[in-house]
Protein backbone atom coordinates (compact mmCIF):
# COMPACT_ATOMS: atom_id res chain seq x y z
CA UNK A 1 0.00 0.00 0.00
CA UNK A 2 0.94 3.30 -0.50
CA UNK A 3 0.08 6.72 1.46
CA UNK A 4 0.20 10.28 0.59
CA UNK A 5 -0.17 11.69 3.92
CA UNK A 6 -0.98 10.91 7.68
CA UNK A 7 -2.43 13.79 8.95
CA UNK A 8 -3.11 14.79 13.13
CA UNK A 9 -5.39 16.36 15.88
CA UNK A 10 -7.96 16.56 12.64
CA UNK A 11 -10.83 17.34 13.53
CA UNK A 12 -13.00 16.94 9.72
CA UNK A 13 -12.99 13.39 9.44
CA UNK A 14 -15.22 12.23 11.94
CA UNK A 15 -15.65 12.67 15.89
CA UNK A 16 -13.33 14.10 18.11
CA UNK A 17 -9.80 14.68 17.14
CA UNK A 18 -8.00 11.69 15.05
CA UNK A 19 -5.43 10.27 13.21
CA UNK A 20 -6.35 10.46 9.57
CA UNK A 21 -4.38 7.99 6.96
CA UNK A 22 -4.73 9.36 3.71
CA UNK A 23 -4.06 6.20 1.06
CA UNK A 24 -3.13 6.04 -3.04
CA UNK A 25 -5.45 4.61 -5.22
CA UNK A 26 -8.86 5.41 -6.56
CA UNK A 27 -10.93 4.28 -9.82
CA UNK A 28 -13.77 6.49 -8.91
CA UNK A 29 -12.96 9.10 -11.01
CA UNK A 30 -15.18 11.69 -9.24
CA UNK A 31 -15.91 14.71 -11.16
CA UNK A 32 -15.18 17.63 -8.62
CA UNK A 33 -13.06 15.35 -6.33
CA UNK A 34 -10.97 17.57 -4.21
CA UNK A 35 -7.63 15.26 -4.64
CA UNK A 36 -7.03 13.62 -7.91
CA UNK A 37 -3.62 13.42 -7.20
CA UNK A 38 -4.57 10.18 -4.92
CA UNK A 39 -6.28 8.66 -8.01
CA UNK A 40 -2.64 6.87 -8.64
CA UNK A 41 -1.91 3.81 -6.24
CA UNK A 42 1.87 4.05 -7.49
CA UNK A 43 2.08 8.14 -6.08
CA UNK A 44 2.67 8.72 -3.18
CA UNK A 45 4.85 6.93 -0.19
CA UNK A 46 4.95 3.03 0.23
CA UNK A 47 3.34 2.54 3.82
CA UNK A 48 6.28 1.47 5.98
CA UNK A 49 7.18 0.21 9.63
CA UNK A 50 8.11 4.10 10.06
CA UNK A 51 4.12 5.10 8.95
CA UNK A 52 2.71 2.34 11.20
CA UNK A 53 4.75 3.66 13.97
CA UNK A 54 3.76 7.51 13.37
CA UNK A 55 0.46 6.20 13.26
CA UNK A 56 0.20 4.43 16.93
CA UNK A 57 2.13 7.41 18.37
CA UNK A 58 -0.84 9.30 18.02
CA UNK A 59 -3.31 6.62 18.86
CA UNK A 60 -1.30 6.31 21.75
CA UNK A 61 -2.27 9.30 23.17
CA UNK A 62 -5.41 9.25 25.48
CA UNK A 63 -7.10 12.48 23.58
CA UNK A 64 -7.21 10.72 20.12
CA UNK A 65 -10.74 9.26 19.47
CA UNK A 66 -9.31 6.83 16.58
CA UNK A 67 -8.17 6.73 13.13
CA UNK A 68 -9.94 7.38 9.71
CA UNK A 69 -8.81 6.15 6.80
CA UNK A 70 -9.42 8.12 3.56
CA UNK A 71 -7.43 8.87 0.14
CA UNK A 72 -8.08 8.02 -2.55
CA UNK A 73 -10.30 4.73 -1.73
CA UNK A 74 -9.00 3.03 1.32
CA UNK A 75 -11.15 -0.37 -0.18
CA UNK A 76 -9.11 0.29 -4.20
CA UNK A 77 -7.99 -3.17 -4.91
CA UNK A 78 -4.14 -1.81 -4.16
CA UNK A 79 -5.37 -1.02 -0.51
CA UNK A 80 -7.52 -3.42 0.90
CA UNK A 81 -5.40 -6.16 1.90
CA UNK A 82 -3.34 -3.82 4.07
CA UNK A 83 -5.94 -2.11 5.30
CA UNK A 84 -7.57 -4.65 6.64
CA UNK A 85 -4.27 -6.39 8.25
CA UNK A 86 -3.54 -2.78 9.97
CA UNK A 87 -7.50 -2.17 11.25
CA UNK A 88 -7.18 -5.57 12.70
CA UNK A 89 -3.96 -4.69 14.53
CA UNK A 90 -5.13 -1.07 15.53
CA UNK A 91 -8.46 -3.33 16.85
CA UNK A 92 -6.52 -5.48 18.93
CA UNK A 93 -3.75 -2.63 20.39
CA UNK A 94 -6.09 0.26 21.07
CA UNK A 95 -10.23 -1.77 21.68
CA UNK A 96 -10.97 1.94 22.93
CA UNK A 97 -10.24 3.96 19.85
CA UNK A 98 -12.89 4.12 16.80
CA UNK A 99 -12.04 3.19 12.98
CA UNK A 100 -13.51 5.38 10.40
CA UNK A 101 -13.52 4.63 6.61
CA UNK A 102 -14.37 6.85 3.82
CA UNK A 103 -14.97 4.88 0.14
CA UNK A 104 -16.30 5.50 -2.88
CA UNK A 105 -18.40 1.98 -2.58
CA UNK A 106 -21.65 1.83 -1.38
CA UNK A 107 -23.39 -0.58 1.54
CA UNK A 108 -25.44 -1.87 -0.43
CA UNK A 109 -22.11 -3.53 -1.96
CA UNK A 110 -20.04 -3.65 0.94
CA UNK A 111 -22.61 -5.26 3.68
CA UNK A 112 -21.25 -8.52 3.56
CA UNK A 113 -18.03 -7.81 3.40
CA UNK A 114 -16.08 -9.46 6.47
CA UNK A 115 -13.72 -6.08 6.33
CA UNK A 116 -16.65 -4.63 8.25
CA UNK A 117 -15.94 -6.07 11.22
CA UNK A 118 -13.50 -4.11 12.61
CA UNK A 119 -14.69 -0.47 11.14
CA UNK A 120 -17.26 1.56 13.63
CA UNK A 121 -18.22 3.84 11.08
CA UNK A 122 -18.60 3.72 7.04
CA UNK A 123 -19.17 6.88 4.80
CA UNK A 124 -19.73 5.37 1.41
CA UNK A 125 -20.41 6.44 -1.98
CA UNK A 126 -19.25 8.78 -4.28
CA UNK A 127 -18.83 12.34 -4.33
CA UNK A 128 -21.31 13.61 -7.01
CA UNK A 129 -21.00 17.54 -7.65
CA UNK A 130 -24.32 18.30 -8.34
CA UNK A 131 -25.35 17.16 -4.90
CA UNK A 132 -22.51 18.96 -2.98
CA UNK A 133 -23.28 20.88 0.04
CA UNK A 134 -20.80 22.42 2.29
CA UNK A 135 -22.98 22.28 5.05
CA UNK A 136 -23.50 18.22 5.05
CA UNK A 137 -21.80 16.78 8.26
CA UNK A 138 -18.76 14.38 7.56
CA UNK A 139 -19.61 14.33 3.87
CA UNK A 140 -19.24 16.13 0.88
CA UNK A 141 -22.76 15.56 -1.21
CA UNK A 142 -25.66 14.30 -0.14
CA UNK A 143 -26.01 11.11 -1.36
CA UNK A 144 -23.25 9.78 0.78
CA UNK A 145 -24.16 8.33 3.95
CA UNK A 146 -21.95 8.35 7.48
CA UNK A 147 -23.22 4.79 8.31
CA UNK A 148 -23.07 3.58 11.90
CA UNK A 149 -21.91 0.13 10.69
CA UNK A 150 -21.93 -2.48 13.88
CA UNK A 151 -25.52 -1.23 14.36
CA UNK A 152 -26.24 -1.77 10.45
CA UNK A 153 -24.81 -5.23 10.68
CA UNK A 154 -26.32 -6.43 14.07
CA UNK A 155 -30.19 -5.77 12.75
CA UNK A 156 -32.38 -8.07 10.83
CA UNK A 157 -31.53 -6.59 7.56
CA UNK A 158 -28.62 -5.48 7.29
CA UNK A 159 -28.91 -4.04 3.54
CA UNK A 160 -30.22 -0.99 4.80
CA UNK A 161 -27.86 1.23 6.83
CA UNK A 162 -28.48 2.97 10.16
CA UNK A 163 -27.03 5.96 9.97
CA UNK A 164 -24.54 7.43 12.76
CA UNK A 165 -25.61 10.99 12.64
CA UNK A 166 -27.67 13.21 10.82
CA UNK A 167 -26.88 14.77 8.01
CA UNK A 168 -26.71 18.21 9.17
CA UNK A 169 -24.45 19.47 12.61
CA UNK A 170 -26.74 20.64 15.74
CA UNK A 171 -25.99 24.92 14.99
CA UNK A 172 -23.85 24.42 18.25
CA UNK A 173 -21.36 21.82 15.84
CA UNK A 174 -20.94 24.45 13.11
CA UNK A 175 -17.21 23.79 13.37
CA UNK A 176 -18.30 19.78 12.15
CA UNK A 177 -19.04 21.54 8.53
CA UNK A 178 -17.35 21.84 5.47
CA UNK A 179 -15.80 18.30 4.69
CA UNK A 180 -15.92 17.53 1.19
CA UNK A 181 -15.24 14.75 -1.48
CA UNK A 182 -13.86 11.65 0.43
CA UNK A 183 -13.56 13.77 3.40
CA UNK A 184 -10.32 16.13 2.04
S1 LIG B 1 -14.01 11.92 -4.28
FE1 LIG B 1 -13.15 10.13 -3.21
S2 LIG B 1 -14.04 8.35 -4.28
FE2 LIG B 1 -14.29 10.14 -5.61
S3 LIG B 1 -12.47 10.15 -6.97
FE3 LIG B 1 -12.00 11.46 -5.20
S4 LIG B 1 -10.94 10.12 -3.78
FE4 LIG B 1 -12.02 8.79 -5.21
Amino acid sequence: MRYHDITKDDMKNGDGLRVVLWVAGCAHCCEGCQNPITWDPEGGLLFDEAAKMEIFDQLDKPYISGITFSGGDPLHPANKGDVRRLMREIRQKYPDKTIWLYTGEIWERLYQDSILQDIDVLVDGEFILAERDVNLMWKGSANQRVIDVQASLRQGNPKIPILHCPDYAPAEDVWQKGVSACGE
